[in-house]
């Protein structure tokens, strides 16, 4: 087929642009020739042509674009003052792909070509080194066989190990010119066994075939695979160009040289050229570590002009691109040439501090310093990570839940952990197959979780995540065994005592040692953090239970807290005894006896929540889970009431023991221990045990449930024990009428876990103004707060216009809407089935990590229109852990959200994301 409209661009004509028409790499190549930069002169031929030839690759490549080829060949020969095949001068030219997309490594590259028997001498006199030649050439020749001549890579391979073994060389740059130009023949001979042609000799004729070969490779298995994976479509990327670059040697003599680098440090972000050069090398001597090669500071003493020409090229390419670059270089005869720039890839540290940089030197503007950085990257420099330069084999692997990473002794279990964390201060590493609340005072030992049960949302993993220490959950390989303090995990075991490592940020889990990196909160995150809050629209809270969480959520910037868990602090040890005796009490007067005692606790832990987040909201969330999860496990009191009972007719047996010492004329001090062991193990004091113990077994047994998540937990809770929720609101008004009084500004915030209906909240609400007033009366003040509810059940959803009537703010409750959406466990199901599901695309994420747009998000985009209709200010936000991820930030900035609330560490997080997210609203 005729090609009717221009398909071949120079470099000088190109629209950087357009990378549709010429690929990222051509387009990249036109801007920067354009720009002035000295690229080595070639030209691009187009995507449409590619698609063109593909249409009926079997009529091979029109007359017409091979006219345009010879026609941009003619204009490379003027510009470099070289000819394509001649002998005395030769041309050699790259003949490489590059789509729309980058797609490294899927389509092929041809180097050298323009190299036959003539020209390949013409070369070897130019350089004066013959193994230089040669081994271009022998490249060249496996290339092309490979590439444009189907030849089986292998098939080379085998004959240069041959010729290599004979000649006793233990690596490539060991075989000798002589060698070399025999492995070329060898070479020469095989293209000729396997095509039945000899090696196409005419250079336009390996052009031809090249040129073809690259857009063969468009449709290669490898390039569909991968665009299959990372669903490329066509309107992404639709055909490869093909990119014809003159090739140009750093390897031809001392005033020759090669080399990368970065405009800036990509370590440290510090505005200084950084990187590393050969003289006298090609790029394959600095990728293969044959020679050293030198930072970029020593070139200023070798060759100063280049020196500067380079500091020239490093000032072009920020100041067109605008961004830090990495970018390739080659000194050919005292010429520098940039081959190739992209947008420089750098950890956390350095893109901060670039970014703020860039802006002060008036590079960028603040918009493109925020909208530069991935929020999540930010991640890096809140939490310690595992040093990269260390390589180590993980023996399981879990869900990433907390991320970072630290190393210390397993224990398994709480108290253990505390012995020897809090008291003996070793680092730990908390080992359960799921934790519970009462492992709480582990966690505060640990420096980090790990579980062989649960999700992401699990316990463990949310507390952890509110603690900010690193957690891996779910890590089935792992098999717990508490009484014999071991682990096992395939063939290997790890013992009490026993140094691991785990990564919350990939959920892997090492046995050893690792090296970690520690975070960095810097001055410029801060200043940058600053900029981004300027934009957002969504406020960022933090979820924090304790005074500790809640100084370090506003720390990194949060301006309230969106959701203190309450029951997070029913597991101190010293109120945990309370706690169940509110519980198991048989009275309500033995209940209320129970609250007075817990009522002055929560008021001080309230009262510090308050000063500590003064003058910013504080939002209470009333008890929710079910009560029984602070009780002890039903079977292993059924063990405890079974030794007791061994113990009761031990103590029997001590009695007549007692009695019988008299017949056995026994000496006066064994009567006397006979006798202290009978009082100590009293059958009345023992029988008073297991009354108790049954008691509780009782309780156990009575308020099991089979499916607690869904059961009575929440607001369920609070109807059918009013006096619990009483007690809490109470200290919670009461706190804030002591700060108040203490001239501590506050802004309390109660909110309603798992409501279904209006009934419930009016219900409770009716009992808050009851206290309210009460408190009012008794500190002569009333104390302002807001009354909300959480929105976590679809019912909500559906009926947000009658709870706005009750309620002053809506706080999103994803985790559990997420479970109750899809009717996944929030506790199984990330480890059962979804990974498959992820796999197999039946969903594209976990939703428990990803807000479901299409299923949660409608519904709560229903929730906000519903219950706006019926109170245009009312406050609406999101605590689930989905508050702390950028993309379903964006979705709360799209749907009117007011806030996010996330975990303490995921706040700097939150605030870029949500800077973004007003950013791309306004583009
Ligand atoms: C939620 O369900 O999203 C929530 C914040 O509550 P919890 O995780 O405590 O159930
Ligand atoms: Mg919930």
């Amino acid at each position: 087929m005729a090609t009717t409209t221009q398909s071949v661009f120079a470099f000088e004509d190109g629209d950087g642009k357009d990378k549709q028409l010429l690929g990222g790499k051509g387009a990249n190549l036109c801007e920067m020739t354009q720009i002035g930069l000295n690229v080595p002169p070639g030209f691009v031929i187009a995507t449409t042509a590619c698609l063109d030839y593909l249409a009926a690759p079997e009529q091979g490549l029109p007359a017409a674009l091979m006219e345009e080829v010879r026609a941009q060949m003619r204009a490379v020969e003027e510009k470099t003052g070289k000819g394509f095949g001649d002998p005395d001068n030769p041309l050699l030219v790259s003949v490489r792909s590059g789509s729309a997309m980058s797609m490294p490594g899927m389509m092929d590259t041809i180097l050298n070509l323009g190299l036959n028997a003539a020209t390949l001498q013409g070369e070897i006199r130019a350089t004066g080194d013959a193994r230089f030649g040669y081994d271009a050439y022998r490249r060249f020749i496996q290339l092309f066989g490979k590439v444009a001549l189907g030849i089986d890579d292998a098939v080379f391979d085998t004959a240069f190990e041959a010729i290599k073994r004979a000649a006793h060389a233990r690596q490539d740059v060991d075989l000798s010119a002589r060698e070399l130009e025999q492995v070329c023949e060898r070479f020469l001979a095989l293209v000729r066994e396997h095509t039945g042609q000899p090696f196409p000799e005419d250079p336009y004729q390996q052009l031809e075939l090249a040129i073809q070969a690259v857009f063969n490779s468009w449709q290669g298995k490898r390039a569909v695979d991968y665009r299959r994976q990372f669903h490329i479509t066509p309107e992404m990327a639709n055909g490869t160009a093909v990119n014809v670059v003159t090739m140009v040697f750093g390897n031809r003599g001392e005033d020759s040289a090669t080399g990368v680098a970065f405009t800036r440090n990509p370590g440290t972000g510090e505005n200084r050229l950084y990187g590393e050069y050969l003289v006298n090398a090609q790029g394959e001597d600095v990728v293969a570590g044959i020679r050293t090669p030198k930072p970029i500071d020593r070139l200023a003493d070798e060759m100063p002009e280049m020196a500067t020409a380079l500091a020239e090229l490093r000032d072009k390419l920020e100041r067109h691109y605008r961004e830090v670059q990495d970018f390739e270089f080659t000194i050919e005869r005292g010429q520098l040439y940039c081959l190739q720039t992209r947008n420089g890839k750098m950890n956390a540290t350095a893109m901060v501090r670039t970014s703020v940089e860039m802006v002060e030197e008036g590079l960028i503007e603040r918009e493109r310093a925020l909208l530069r950085i991935a929020p999540d990257l930010l991640e890096q420099m809140l939490f310690p990570r595992l040093d990269p330069g260390v390589v180590a084999e993980s023996v399981a692997q879990g869900l990433p839940a907390s991320p970072g990473a630290a190393s210390g002794i397993a224990v398994f279990d709480a108290d253990r952990a505390e012995q020897l964390g809090r008291e003996q201060g070793l680092k730990v590493i908390l080992v359960r197959e799921e934790t519970k609340p009462e492992d709480i005072h582990g966690f505060f030992a640990a420096a980090g979780i790990l579980t062989s049960r649960g999700g992401k949302t699990s316990h463990a993993a949310v507390v952890a995540r509110g603690m900010g220490k690193p957690c891996v959950a779910g890590a089935e390989g792992i098999s717990v065994d508490v009484e014999r303090r071991e682990a096992r995990v395939g063939l290997t075991r790890f013992r009490e005592g026993e140094i691991i490592t785990i990564d919350g940020t990939s959920g892997k889990v090492y046995i050893g040692a690792i090296a970690t990196v520690e975070p960095e909160f810097t001055a410029e995150l801060g200043t940058l953090l600053g900029w981004a809050d300027a934009h957002a629209r969504l406020r960022v809270l933090a979820n924090a239970d304790t005074p500790d969480d809640a100084r370090r959520a506003r720390r990194y910037g949060a301006v309230g807290i969106g959701l203190a868990r309450t029951e997070r602090m029913f597991n101190d040890v010293e109120r945990l005894p309370i706690v169940i005796e509110m519980i198991v009490a048989e009275t309500p007067e033995q209940r209320q006896d129970a609250l007075d005692r817990l009522l002055p606790l929560q008021r001080a832990d309230f009262q510090s929540l308050f000063e500590v987040m003064s003058p910013n909201p504080v939002t209470i969330r009333l008890l929710d889970p079910p009560i029984h999860e602070f009780l002890p496990d039903a079977q292993v009191l059924e063990r405890e009431i079974a030794d007791l009972r061994a113990l009761e007719c031990g103590a029997r047996g001590l009695g007549v023991l007692a009695g019988a010492m008299g017949l056995l004329h026994a000496e006066d001090t064994l009567r006397h221990e006979v006798d202290r062991a009978r009082r100590l193990v009293e059958p009345a004091l023992v029988e008073e045990a297991i009354a108790k113990k049954e008691a509780m077994l009782r309780k156990v047994r009575l308020l099991y449930e089979t499916n607690p998540m869904l059961g009575h937990r929440g607001v369920r809770l609070g109807i059918t024990f009013p006096e619990i929720y009483q007690m809490q609101v109470r200290a919670i008004l009461e706190a804030a009428a002591e700060c108040a009084k203490a001239g501590i500004e506050v802004h309390p915030q109660i909110k309603v876990p798992q409501v279904c209906t209006a009934q419930e909240l009016r219900m409770v609400r009716a009992s808050v103004e009851t206290i309210h007033a009460e408190v009012a009366e008794r500190y002569g003040a009333p104390v302002a707060f807001r009354f909300g509810t959480m929105i976590e059940v679809v019912r909500a959803c559906m009926r947000a216009e009658s709870l706005a009537e009750e309620a002053d703010f809506f706080s999103f409750g994803t985790n559990d809407l997420t479970q109750a959406t899809f009717s996944f466990s929030r506790e199984d199901a990330e480890n059962k089935f979804l990974p498959l599901y992820n796999q197999s695309g039946i969903l594209q994420d976990n939703p428990f990590d990803v807000l479901d747009r299409k299923g949660v998000g409608k519904l709560m985009e229903l929730a906000v229109e519903w219950g706006r209709r019926v109170k245009p200010n009312l406050h609406v936000g999101i605590c689930g852990e989905h508050g702390g991820h950028p993309d379903s930030i964006a979705f709360c900035h799209q749907a009117g959200l007011d806030y996010v609330s996330c975990s303490g560490p995921r706040v700097p997080v939150a605030r870029l994301a949500a800077a973004h997210a007003a950013l791309a609203g306004r583009q």
